[in-house]
């Protein structure tokens, strides 16, 4: 920390920094041969990654697909959110509930809880995602938990997008019923983190880098990682997320690990991104990613638009988000449209988009894993070290 009160940035551990990959000369040849790769790597993703591959969206949109085809069938797998509360006093530049903005604040009690589960009940959904801003007074661990332990009463799949925690809360919340998390580091570049995170527990970089593993440890059975697309330059994030899901694959190898591809949406606050990443630039980086990385999942959310998201399922995304709501109560009230974290793009009901993937000849799946197996993971590491160290 400098004498003003900037943090002075940390070199990115060995295991992340993505500089040997980011100035390779990239030839035609080069991304050719990255996509009839038998076992690509680092060096295939920076190819298929860099501006010149997007002359060859094509054959990468057919080998993405092939790949899919074989590792994830026809299906694609269905989860919705649930925003238990939009309390926050982060300071995100890019989202519309940071502390500083005049959003409408809620939190959800028991009975407005149970009303949001017997509407998502009645849609046959079975994986769901928590929702919370940065750790807040209305929304710490034991209001968690116990919305964890209400919702898995209900549904099979409980899973939390919340704010970073220890390992032993990570625990007692897989106690209750919870199965993963979702984490995105929004940037691996630090400089541009740093000026993102203007205030409050989520400007310590490391710590969120390492919530990943300390929620494996904690007992989680999955986690899903990605970059916040538009905050700073893709190719260096998207590089850093298959990094930082190798290491946590080799890590943790019973472990699930899944990729998840949000842009920057408008948002109360009228953020606009610096690298902003266009419909082509997406659909690059996720037949990069997939053709890089065969088995993991994919996942693309109702943040994007039903074009980009017709054109997407099956060719390399595996996993989607739909019939979402971004405001709290938002299933049983659509009213309070002033709570919501961003706006969503594709509004179709599930009739609606099983009937587009079907047409695609493509299989929703609403349920694929039963909470008969509810209990936390107990993974051998025999790593306990930190990011800036580990390898
Ligand atoms: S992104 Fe999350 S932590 Fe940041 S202001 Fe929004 S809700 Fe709070």
């Amino acid at each position: 920390m400098t004498e003003l009160g900037i943090m002075t940035p940390v070199p990115l551990p060995e295991w992340l920094n993505p500089e040997p990959w980011l100035n390779l000369k990239i030839k035609a040849a080069d991304i050719e041969r990255a996509i009839g790769a038998e076992a690509p790597g680092e060096r295939e993703l920076a190819a298929l990654l860099s501006p010149a591959a997007a002359e060859f969206l094509e054959p990468m949109a057919r080998r993405a697909q092939a790949i899919t085809r074989r590792h994830f069938g026809r299906t694609i797998q269905l989860y919705t959110p649930l925003y238990l509360s939009n309390f926050c006093n982060g300071g995100c530049l890019y989202c519309g509930i940071a502390g500083d903005r005049r959003a409408k604040r809620a939190v959800l009690d028991e009975a407005q809880l149970r009303h949001e589960m017997e509407a998502i009940k009645s849609m046959h959904l079975e994986e769901l995602v928590l929702l919370t801003g940065e750790r807040m007074p209305e929304a710490d661990i034991p209001y968690l938990r116990d919305s964890v332990a209400i919702a898995a009463e209900y549904i099979h799949n409980v899973n939390i997008e919340v704010f970073p925690m220890s390992e032993g809360e990570y625990r007692e919340l897989a106690d209750a019923g919870c199965t993963g998390i979702t984490l995105y580091q929004e940037t691996y570049d630090q400089g541009v983190y740093e000026k993102m995170h203007r205030w409050g527990d989520k400007r310590d970089f490391f710590s969120r880098l390492d919530a990943p593993d300390r929620a494996l440890r904690g007992g989680m059975r999955t986690v899903g990682i990605g970059a916040l697309l538009g905050l700073a330059d893709p190719r260096f994030d998207m590089l850093c997320v298959y990094r930082h899901a190798k290491y946590l694959l080799k890590h943790f190898w019973k472990a699930g690990v899944s990729i998840s591809f949000p842009r920057i949406q408008p948002q109360l606050g009228g953020f606009t991104p610096d690298h902003p990443v266009d419909e082509k630039m997406l659909a690059q980086y996720i037949f990069a990613m997939r053709i890089c990385l065969p088995d993991v999942p994919l996942v693309l959310s109702t943040r994007e638009p039903q074009r980009v998201r017709d054109g997407m399922a099956g060719l390399g995304v595996s996993k989607m988000s739909v019939a979402s709501k971004t405001t709290v109560g938002g299933y049983s009230d659509d009213s309070e449209e002033s709570t919501e974290q961003f706006s969503i793009s594709d509004e179709r009901n599930i009739p609606e988009f099983c009937a587009m993937l079907r047409e695609k000849g493509l299989e929703p799946v609403f349920k694929n894993w039963d909470a008969t197996y509810r209990e936390p993971a107990h993974y051998s590491i025999n790593t306990l070290i930190t990011s800036r160290t580990r390898q």
